[in-house]
């Protein structure tokens, strides 16, 4: 059945939705058959995304070990985050389906960002739900989005996080589902799209794997991604599902505990349930009530992830681990200070997997990590959380 990756996935909707959720998938299958929309999109990715991103290599980071790590360099795309791969493929979309109401959630509001830039190119008007919380730890995304001319919704519902927005988009889509179209920003939510915006993002693995050719010779041994909702670790894997290349997803540890409630590992501690549409490994106590989340990154602050990668950790065929909040925080400096790039704390959660990786990694092994988003949102931020990591330590840090 299509929308199952093994016991995951499915379409779990009210009635009304499962009308626009088929016309979506036949609309998506029948431009992907179509030369015009394919030109269409390559040639948005190459002028306004800014593809294909560069394939950085480290000079220091891994050298000790001698582990060569190289970035594929999604914060180099317009708006700073893979997002956008997905966003203006979906708008292009939304075009054939003659929808021009745009309606999307976001978390770390890099998804919020990506669509209203997307559709202000593109001419299509965007409402974008967004916790409250995570307004006011992203308030630069908040005001870009503004800027962009998106109408920004906030909401105050439960956590007033990720997952609540999400809440409200579906509940907006259930009322306007004729004219509008529901920009999903992961491979998460009710079939199809967690297929459509795999594909989407799987430019950035079917560039890295053309461009490590390239430059190395060869594929390379690992590849390293942080696992939110799942979009950019799926997009970077997908180059390299059928090889023999180890796949790491790195999910948030948060305080490191392990507690729940201070994590956002659902791969790791949560259990097969359903959430927004989807089954997928879950964090959710015994009466099935979905738990709260805590990361230092917003982009993972999220208690599931996508039915591929549900799937994806019961065959084995990726290995899924954790970093914490300290880790994220450690590595974000460290990429800034040795190799020059200021690293989204989301992505700083692969880079730190990566450097705790490289001391058991053959010398001469080559380590590649999707940098799924640039710093300059979390700044503020991932400043103030270090500056109360040193007080604590008395000021040795
Ligand atoms: C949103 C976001 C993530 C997490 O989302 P995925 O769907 O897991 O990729 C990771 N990194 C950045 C920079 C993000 O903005």
């Amino acid at each position: 059945m299509s929308g199952r990756f093994g016991n995951y996935g499915g379409q779990f909707v009210a009635e009304t939705l499962v009308g626009p959720l088929e016309e979506l998938w036949d609309t998506y299958l029948a431009a992907r058959q179509d030369p015009t929309f394919e030109a269409e999109l390559d040639n948005l990715l190459a002028t306004f995304v800014g593809r294909p991103t560069p394939l950085t290599r480290l000079r220091r980071l891994g050298a000790d070990h001698g582990v060569t790590i190289w970035l594929k360099r999604e914060d180099l795309t317009h708006t700073g985050a893979h997002k956008i791969n997905n966003a203006i493929g979906q708008a292009l979309l939304a075009h054939r389906l003659g929808k021009r109401r745009i309606i999307a959630e976001t978390g770390a509001g890099q998804h919020g960002v990506a669509v209203a830039a997307a559709c202000a190119y593109l001419g299509l008007d965007a409402t974008i739900y967004m916790g409250r919380v995570d307004a006011a730890r992203q308030e630069p995304n908040l005001q870009r989005m503004k800027l962009l001319g998106a109408e920004v919704r906030l909401v105050d519902l439960g956590t007033a996080t990720l997952k609540d927005a999400v809440n409200e988009a579906i509940r907006d889509w259930i009322t306007h589902p004729d004219d509008t179209h529901y920009l999903l920003g992961s491979v998460v939510g009710p079939h199809p799209f967690p297929s459509i915006v795999r594909d989407f993002q799987s430019v950035i693995g079917r560039e890295a794997r053309e461009q490590f050719l390239a430059v190395a010779g060869q594929l390379p041994d690992a590849v390293i991604a942080c696992v939110g909702g799942g979009s950019n670790s799926i997009g970077v894997f997908s180059g390299f599902l059928d090889n023999d290349v180890r796949l790491v997803g790195v999910q948030a540890a948060g305080d490191g505990s392990g507690r729940l409630g201070h994590h956002a590992a659902p791969l790791l501690y949560g259990e097969p349930g359903v959430l927004q549409g989807m089954r997928t490994y879950l964090l959710q106590d015994d009466d099935g009530q979905v738990l709260l989340t805590h990361s230092i990154a917003p982009g993972l602050d999220y208690p599931g992830a996508g039915p591929e990668h549900s799937h994806l950790k019961d065959s084995g065929r990726v290995e899924y681990l954790t970093a914490s909040d300290d880790e994220a925080l450690a590595a974000f400096q460290l990429l800034a200070r040795a190799e020059g790039i200021v690293p989204a704390l989301e992505s700083s959660h692969a880079v730190a997997a990566a450097l705790r990786l490289a001391p058991t990694f053959p010398r001469g092994s080559q380590l590649l990590v999707n940098l799924s988003g640039r710093g300059d949102k979390d700044l503020t931020s991932a400043i103030a959380a270090i500056g109360q990591r040193r007080e604590h330590s008395g000021g040795t840090a």
